[in-house]
């Protein structure tokens, strides 16, 4: 998706714009693209989206949508809570029109290199972005004050390393490059990976695959997860729990932590993603380390270069849009001084803090941006940084229960849920629902 105010913020010797990379429309990750990295499992093709054909969204969209925008079912579209993919697409792009955003798109244009530019004589940042438009062969050069990138964290797949994998004859793809499961017709299936992407595809597959193979970290992990219910629905069909894959022999074996062994067809790796922000130079000022990108004061601002450079939508486990609304009205208030940031010291303090808790309470340092689906956390963020309102409580209570019934069962809980009844009053209220009848009045005799 698109940063929806960035446009109008950016003053620039050139005027701001927001760039669509390759795609021929605005969606980001929801512009379903058929092509694939080829099997590539690099995803060096550079294909933005790794949305699949059936995909369903699984967040309820009465929480979602932009604050003055509600994600209300499109007319003939799917009106369902939890819609396929392209009724999210449809959403961003009436978004876009009826804020009138796309006259600042550029479509079909990469930023290829955002890079600092001498500063100016009162000390300030400035920007050089040289893109390039498809089917051009010149590259534009042009200066700006300012640079929010809000490119996403969903296009550069993360693999595991297991041995073997490069003398491994047989297919293997990243969920990334997954879109239809026609070709696993048959076949015997590894995935490796089990949060929301792994149990997905392995429900998905089972119903065409021979054997679905679900290798998870630990038998603790697993059963922990959403696939728990599901593997004892299907264990004795085709759909088989496995311990991490411990090698890969060239005759298609895929062997297992516990020596156990399976002869595959295909391995779908679904270990998640890493941020890559290829375009990017900023003297070492923002690096990525082990998944970790920054430092970032609130995941948005890198202090040695804030307020110029910021970045839009670095946190995994938020809601959405409306986190990033959040972190965008922040950089619209800083960027046309309405609000102040703290001194660059100050910031790298509170970076520096924020680090060493999350370590201090176990988290691994890949989970730097993973903000758990906190609620709480998610409404001090927005309002300590912009003053962004907090999130009414029916928002919260369906939030909470669809991810307990996405947990509690993978497969059945975007179409049997039950809503309790401050959920049915606040939809009730804000439309989401029809008014409640009345019961008939008895007539007095
Ligand atoms: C399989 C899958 C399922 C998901 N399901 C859900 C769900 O159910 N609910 C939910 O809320 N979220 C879901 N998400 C998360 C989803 O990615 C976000 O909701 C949303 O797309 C994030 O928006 P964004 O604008 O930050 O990034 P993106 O949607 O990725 O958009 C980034 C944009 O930046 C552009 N871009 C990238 N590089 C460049 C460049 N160099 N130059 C110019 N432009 C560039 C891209 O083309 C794209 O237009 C899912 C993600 C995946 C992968």
């Amino acid at each position: 998706m698109l940063d929806p105010i960035m446009e109008d913020k950016m003053s620039s010797s050139s005027s701001g714009w927001s760039s669509g990379k390759k795609s021929g429309g605005v969606g980001g990750q929801w512009l379903y693209d058929e092509a694939t990295d080829g099997g590539d499992p690099l995803g060096l093709a550079g294909v933005h989206s790794s949305i699949y054909a059936s995909l369903r969204l699984n967040t309820p969209r009465e929480a979602g949508g932009f604050s003055d925008f509600p994600f209300r079912p499109s007319a003939g579209g799917d009106a369902r809570r939890y819609p396929v993919h392209g009724e999210l697409l449809r959403y961003v792009r009436d978004f876009c029109d009826v804020f009138g955003l796309m006259d600042t798109v550029r479509l079909n244009t990469m930023a290829m290199r955002v890079a600092m530019g001498p500063p100016r004589r009162d000390g300030s940042l400035q920007w050089t972005v040289r893109s390039k438009r498809d089917g051009e062969e010149v590259e534009t050069e042009e200066v700006f004050d300012a640079v929010v990138v809000a490119t996403g964290h969903y296009s550069q797949p993360r693999l595991p390393r297991i041995d073997g994998m490069d003398r491994w004859r047989r297919r293997q793809l990243h969920s990334h490059s997954y879109r239809v499961p026609n070709s696993f017709h048959g076949e015997v299936v590894v995935i490796v990976g089990c949060s929301a992407s792994g149990a997905e595809l392995a429900l998905e597959l089972r119903r065409l695959a021979k054997e679905v193979h679900l290798s998870a970290k630990s038998t603790g992990e697993i059963m922990a997860s959403a696939m728990s219910r599901i593997l004892s629905r299907y264990e004795d069909d085709n759909l088989h729990l496995r311990l991490q894959v411990e090698h890969l022999c060239e005759d298609g074996r895929v062997v297992f932590d516990d020596g156990s062994c399976v002869v595959a067809d295909t391995i779908v790796y679904c270990p998640g993603y890493n941020y890559s922000f290829p375009f990017l130079e900023t003297d070492g000022k923002v690096t990525v380390d082990d998944n970790r990108f920054g430092p970032l004061c609130e995941h948005v601002f890198p202090p040695a270069l804030a307020p110029s450079l910021s970045f839009v939508g670095i946190p995994a486990k938020v809601v959405l849009p409306r986190f990033v609304e959040a972190q965008a009205r922040w950089v619209a208030q800083v960027l046309s001084g309405r609000r102040t940031l703290p001194a660059p010291e100050e910031m790298l303090r509170a970076v520096e803090e924020y680090n060493g808790g999350r370590e201090a309470a176990g988290l691994p340092k890949w989970r730097t941006h993973d903000l758990l689906l906190d609620l709480e956390l998610c409404d001090e963020y927005g309002e300590r940084t912009c003053g962004f309102p907090r999130m009414e409580q029916w928002k919260k209570e369906l939030l909470w229960s669809s991810v307990s019934n996405m947990r509690d069962d993978i497969e059945s809980f975007r179409d049997g849920y039950h809503d309790s009844d401050l959920v049915t009053d606040g939809l009730r209220l804000h439309g989401w629902i029809p008014p409640a009848t009345q019961p008939p009045q008895e007539e007095a005799d």
